[in-house]
């Protein structure tokens, strides 16, 4: 052996009184560097013993009783002691076993076990993604390419919500570029049939939850009569938007999505389905190719409580968000965004304005048009963008395991389900 810092160091870990106990217990080498249950149970009778101390006890013993080699374990098990000391030093209102416990704190510190057993989850969870980035390394097919990297950012995404983890979260932003990279490509060379499969296996996403028993029956419902529609669309990558196709050998209809979206595949396949909503309400109202979501002809009076109704539920959903326990912030911030989308002004005569300079609509289409942006100012948003946005936001809610049982989700379902039956009255 040779004299090391560190020999001596464990030297002396194996040379104190309370660790000598446990050599030559049929063990073979001493391993245990931590003080024994014994030890410290030892300490701690010298006082009144209460019941602020048991998990701190309890995960001492969990500790000892794990194999030496296995680090992972005995990782996991020193972060839970350590736990049950801050929460013993926070509870406790004597506090007579603070020496007691700050000494084992500081041995769990010290543990070698601590740190690589951390190290070894870590490798597991990475091993994970990069085996996943190099296959798509080896994948000619650009779709395919797209798919796989789809599914490495899902997994960097809930292993990054789960544990904090810096690499894996700049990895997740990587793979995101990467993903809009491949995208960008079909694009910008125009291949409209990789674009189109690459939509159309987002496609088959929604229609494996139309026939999923765990997933709401109004949810079924609804995504059953969106995917009605799926072959009079031409799905493009890009900015998610619905227009009437303007190319006479194209499908009636073509619809953008992003293939790349921070909060991944939920997130995707939400949008998805609020374009497909806009196709639905075009197909149901046949009203103007701004598909406007409400019955043509109404009278103004009509347009005004349609308005204020919609307005209501918004506002309503708004308030069972913020009251909604345990959401993630980011997924908050995107629903909020999404509802005060639902529910901004100006946008019907946006919309307008920018179809007229297309040359998509004549000039008494416009005309009508204003009516209405005027009629529901300051929230057009609500007359194109309602119905989109309360099917997004269930596709959300199932993708991110809410409670169905829960405020926010039950009244999304029967607004949502009231929006249906409007389109197939
Ligand atoms: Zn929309």
């Amino acid at each position: 052996m040779q004299r090391l810092v560190g020999n001596d160091a464990v030297a002396r870990i194996f040379d104190r009184p309370e660790h000598r106990a446990e050599r030559g217990s049929g063990a073979g080498i001493a391993v245990a560097r931590m003080m024994s249950v014994a030890a410290f149970n030892d300490q701690i009778q010298q006082h009144r013993r209460g019941k602020k101390i048991l998990p701190v006890q309890q995960a001492l013993a969990e500790y000892h009783a794990l194999s030496v080699e296995d680090y992972e374990g005995r990782s996991a098990k020193l972060e839970l002691l350590q736990r049950t000391i801050t929460t013993y030093l926070e509870r406790s209102k004597t506090k007579e076993h603070r020496e007691a416990v700050e000494q084992l704190s500081s041995e769990a510190g010290r543990e070698p076990a601590l740190k690589l057993g951390k190290l070894l989850r870590m490798a597991r969870r990475h091993e994970a993604v990069y085996r996943r980035l190099l296959e798509v390394k080896a994948r000619p097919d650009a779709v395919e390419q797209v798919r796989l990297l789809q599914r490495a950012h899902d997994e960097v995404l809930a292993l990054t919500s789960a544990e904090q983890d810096d690499d894996l979260g700049l990895i997740g932003v990587g793979v995101l570029d990467w993903i809009t990279q491949i995208a960008g490509k079909m694009i910008t060379t125009g291949n409209a049939a990789q674009q189109h499969r690459l939509g159309e296996g987002d496609v088959d996403k929604l229609a494996e939850m139309a026939a999923d028993d765990a997933v709401p029956d109004v949810t079924r419902n609804i995504l059953r009569e969106l995917l009605a529609n799926r072959g009079i669309i031409d799905y493009r990558s890009g900015t998610p938007g619905t227009t009437l196709s303007s190319d006479p050998e194209g499908r009636k209809y073509t619809l953008k999505n992003l293939a790349g979206q921070p909060l991944g595949t939920p997130e995707r396949l939400g949008s998805l389905a609020h374009e497909l909503t806009h196709v639905s309400a075009g197909e149901a109202y046949e009203n103007t190719p701004v598909l406007l979501l409400l019955r043509r002809n109404l009278g103004d009076d009509e347009i005004r409580d349609v308005v204020r109704q919609r307005s209501e539920v918004l506002d309503r959903l708004n308030a069972l968000v913020d009251a909604h326990p345990g959401l993630d912030p980011q997924r908050v911030e995107t629903i909020k965004w999404k509802l005060s989308y639902g529910g901004s002004g100006g946008k019907v005569e946006t919309y307008a304005q920018n179809y007229l300079r297309a040359g998509k609509i004549d000039q008494p289409t416009y005309d009508a048009l204003l009516r209405y942006e005027n009629l529901a100012a300051p929230r057009s948003g609500v007359l194109v963008e309602f119905d989109t946005v309360l099917n997004q936001l269930l596709v959300w809610f199932h993708l991110w395991g809410i409670d169905q049982r829960s405020e926010l989700y039950g009244f999304t379902l029967r607004a949502a389900e009231r929006q249906r039956r409007e389109r197939r009255g």
